[in-house]
């Protein structure tokens, strides 16, 4: 049986200044199952990262739903949302975002430790996954000691660590050289899947988005 794990309808967003207002995202109906992997393309400005901070919960749509494991979640409060993102969702960011002053395997423990996982157990699961990633010889290293793409493997490990539904990346590859990228990508999606989540990811690259098994083409803020 397949598992509707995000479904959005009619999401619509715009931004204001002053007197004028921007239209970026213009009734977008889109949904994701357990194990997909889908890439969200379209020209630079035509509401890639708006759409995934809207879908990732970071941002309300003006008009719309978004269900999460089935719940509308575009209603509740900041702390409930809050929560939604740290049990049930995972980020990867372009800056990786890691914690400078924790080393690596507390980078990813940490978001188990907030959920209020015992520091042991939390500690295992990060290890398991840095493991996975190809870390297991960097666990103490902090951030700065790290290369670009050793900080973003710290990163997918930890966007997996509480077992999300769904992890959500942003031009994951965008701070990487070509080479580098095309493995964080095929990490990324393999990690992904065998933690059985699913993968939205933005990207521009038409050969990271090979890697996914499913497409959503925007532009100026409509899909086509
Ligand atoms: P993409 O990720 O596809 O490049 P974005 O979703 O970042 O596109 O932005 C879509 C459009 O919305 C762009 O024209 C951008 O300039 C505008 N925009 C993005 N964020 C804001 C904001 N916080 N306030 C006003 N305009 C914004
Ligand atoms: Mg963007």
């Amino acid at each position: 049986m397949t598992v509707t794990v995000l479904a959005a309808e009619n999401i619509e967003k715009s931004y204001h200044f002053g007197t004028r207002s921007l239209e970026v995202l213009k009734r977008i109906n889109f949904s994701l199952k357990r194990g997909d992997s889908v890439a969200i393309m379209g020209p630079s400005g035509s509401g890639k990262s708006t759409l995934l901070q809207v879908l990732g919960t970071m941002l309300r749509p003006d008009r719309g739903t978004v269900a999460i494991g089935g719940r509308n979640v575009v209603d509740l409060s900041d702390d409930e949302l809050s929560k939604v993102r740290r049990r049930e969702l995972g980020f990867v960011f372009q800056k990786f975002n890691l914690l400078s002053t924790l080393t690596a395997i507390d980078n990813v423990a940490w978001p188990l430790m907030i959920n209020g996982q015992d520091k042991a157990s939390s500690l295992e699961r990060a290890r398991m996954l840095l493991e996975r990633v190809g870390l297991s010889a960097r666990t103490s290293h902090y951030p700065r000691q790290l290369s670009g793409g050793e900080q973003q493997r710290v990163a997918i490990a930890r966007s997996l660590v509480a077992r999300p539904s769904i992890v959500f990346a942003d031009e994951p590859t965008g701070s990487l050289d070509t080479k580098t990228g095309t493995q964080i990508l095929e990490l990324l999606k393999e990690t992904v899947s065998a933690e059985g989540s699913a993968l939205l990811m933005v990207t521009h690259d038409v050969a990271a988005a090979s890697y996914c098994n499913g497409r959503l083409n925007l532009r100026d803020g409509q899909q086509c």
